[in-house]
């Protein structure tokens, strides 16, 4: 079944120069990139893509992570990848949410680590089902910034909508 899957490089994978490992071990997959940018992440962008582990001890450090504050990168690489089961076989490229559970030729068996506060710093979020990575993908992307059409969208006139352009 074709599927698209969203893929962040986080700021430890950034700040540990991974961007061209983590993309080479993602090519053994054959799925197509269909988008991809940097991303310099909000606190309400955080906030509402873990929005379901709020209620978590570790909530507020992991806003800190995603927005790159421990690792002075204010910033994330967004992907998109698409094709025959992406969510599962980037998940399984990927390896365990923790770091130390996770096998070790995988992304973040190789590369993730635990800090003393128990927070998984682990390179890389893969979306986890179909229903949250369509959630994830409209809230990373907008529709003219992925070559395909994965959902169906609209267009509408914005009136007072003020662009930065080129000067
Ligand atoms: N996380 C953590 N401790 C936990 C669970 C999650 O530090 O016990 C962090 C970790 O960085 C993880 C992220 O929160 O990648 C999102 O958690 P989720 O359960 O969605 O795991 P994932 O889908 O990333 O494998
Ligand atoms: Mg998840």
């Amino acid at each position: 079944m074709d599927q698209a899957t969203l893929i962040l490089i986080k700021p430890d994978g950034l700040k540990k120069s991974l961007t061209g490992n983590i993309l080479t071990r993602l090519s053994e997959t054959k799925l197509e990139i269909v988008a991809a940018k940097m991303v310099r992440v909000t606190e309400e962008l955080a906030t509402e893509h873990y929005r379901h582990l709020k209620s978590k001890a570790f909530f507020p450090e992991l806003i800190k992570y995603i927005q790159g504050e421990m690792h002075d990168r204010r910033k994330v690489m967004a992907l998109i990848y698409w094709g025959t089961d992406s969510i599962k076989k980037c998940r399984e490229l990927a390896g365990a949410t923790n770091p130390e559970e996770a096998d070790p030729t995988s992304i973040r068996g190789s590369y993730g680590r635990i800090l003393t506060t128990g927070l998984y710093e682990n390179v890389v979020h893969v979306s986890s089902n179909e229903s949250e990575a369509e959630r994830e993908i409209k809230l990373w992307f907008m529709p003219e910034e992925i070559i395909v059409d994965l959902y169906p969208s609209k267009i509408i006139v914005e009136k007072e909508r003020k662009v930065q352009a080129w000067a």
